[in-house]
């Protein structure tokens, strides 16, 4: 998803959303996805922010230097699955900057020309989001090697013998990328961000205070027992805690006398959305029985997985596999994709019996 915009840093301006009179619509679809969904409930200073705490740690060190040397910050990378963190935490670092961020897509940014008008707005100190960033095409990429480093931007005029390369200068700010395959990044674009911070899934308890923090933003009451299971189901993941909270909220609208989100409401609203015991949903499940159905277990290919589900084979990778990796569902081997006797298991199928050792030492005599 291409997104472009500005939000600008320092007080806490409280771009929230405007509210509604009761009983009138937003006016538009809801999609959980949708930006403004997300900033509502995205912490807006780094010590809101839950988890992750050696990154942020170490964050808050870079960030205090830079402030004390009224310097922009270095350039920072961030790696890990989808919604996990990266821009929330690229959008709390210029605001605690004091400074404007804006923000674009490695995919959105087909030639330089697209990246020039983000560089020429780019203020001093002020930071420079490229999200999906190991998505720019190469000439981008190379592009943005003297923007990294000298602040200075190569721009070729004419063709052949007539070429001419017009240097610009540019104000030093911040660039900040975020990528879910840090794999798929070149070497030399790497090596020029001086901070790189891998975020990792979240645990039960921090994911249980994000869901008791946003139950309190969105102005819902929730038992702890209902905060604990919508976080168990989560998937190590804020974004999921999140769009579950919306859900079992709007279920409890409807069908709870009180609005309230009690443990039976987040039970039946997580069984109506058929997230099953481990959070599992039904793609994630569609995967695992095509890879028993059609390649019997694996190992097959990523793309063949993928055009036979007909969703795209790097959807899989970016959304359904690193969860069903993390709970040891599936296996990547050199073959390809292949599930495990624990994933087998979870379809509720008996894995074949492995071949007694002891056999086929009695058959070799
Ligand atoms: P990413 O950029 O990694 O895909 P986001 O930064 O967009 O992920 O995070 C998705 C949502 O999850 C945000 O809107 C925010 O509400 C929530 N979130 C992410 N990280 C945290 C965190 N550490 N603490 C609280 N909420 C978080």
């Amino acid at each position: 998803m291409a997104r472009q915009k500005v939000i600008q840093g320092g007080e806490d301006d409280g771009d929230k959303m405007p509210s509604i009179p009761p009983g009138f619509g937003t006016g538009g679809e809801f999609n959980p996805d949708d930006d403004k969904f997300d900033d509502e409930l995205r912490p807006q200073k780094l010590a809101d922010v839950v988890g992750q705490k050696k990154v942020v740690d170490r964050l808050k060190i870079v960030l205090d230097a830079t402030l004390r040397r009224k310097e922009p910050l270095g350039h920072i990378l961030f790696d890990g699955p989808p919604g996990l963190g990266k821009t929330t935490l690229a959008m709390t670092l210029a605001r605690e900057m004091g400074t404007e961020c804006q923000i674009t897509s490695g995919p959105s940014l087909m030639a330089p020309k697209d990246l020039l008008s983000y560089l020429t707005n780019a203020s001093y100190g002020s930071v420079l989001f490229i999200d999906e960033i190991h998505r720019l095409p190469p000439a981008v990429e190379e592009f943005i090697y003297p923007v990294m480093e000298d602040f200075r931007v190569d721009i070729v005029l004419g063709e052949g013998l007539n070429a001419r390369t017009i240097n610009m200068k540019l104000k030093p700010f911040t660039i900040i990328g975020a990528t879910t395959r840090s794999g798929m990044l070149t070497a030399p674009l790497r090596d020029r961000f001086v901070h790189r911070e891998h975020l990792d899934f979240y645990d039960l308890p921090e994911l249980t205070e994000i869901i008791n923090r946003n139950s309190n933003k969105l102005r819902t009451k929730i038992v702890d027992e209902a905060a604990r299971l919508i976080a168990d189901r989560s998937r190590g993941t804020p974004r999921k805690a999140n769009n579950l909270l919306r859900w079992t909220r709007d279920f409890a609208t409807v069908r709870e006398p009180e609005g309230h989100i009690t443990k039976v409401a987040a039970d039946n609203a997580l069984a109506m959305l058929e997230v099953d015991s481990v959070g599992l949903e039904a793609q994630d499940r569609r995967y695992l029985q095509t890879l028993v159905a059609v390649f019997s277990g694996g190992p097959a290919g990523l793309s063949a997985i993928g055009h036979t589900m007909n969703v795209p084979p790097d959807t899989l990778e970016d959304e359904v596999e690193p969860f069903l990796l993390r709970v040891g569902f599936i296996q990547r081997t050199p073959r390809g994709r292949m599930i495990t006797a624990a994933g087998l298991n979870h379809l509720g199928l008996t894995p074949p019996a492995q071949p007694d050792p002891d056999d086929s030492q009695k058959r070799l005599f």
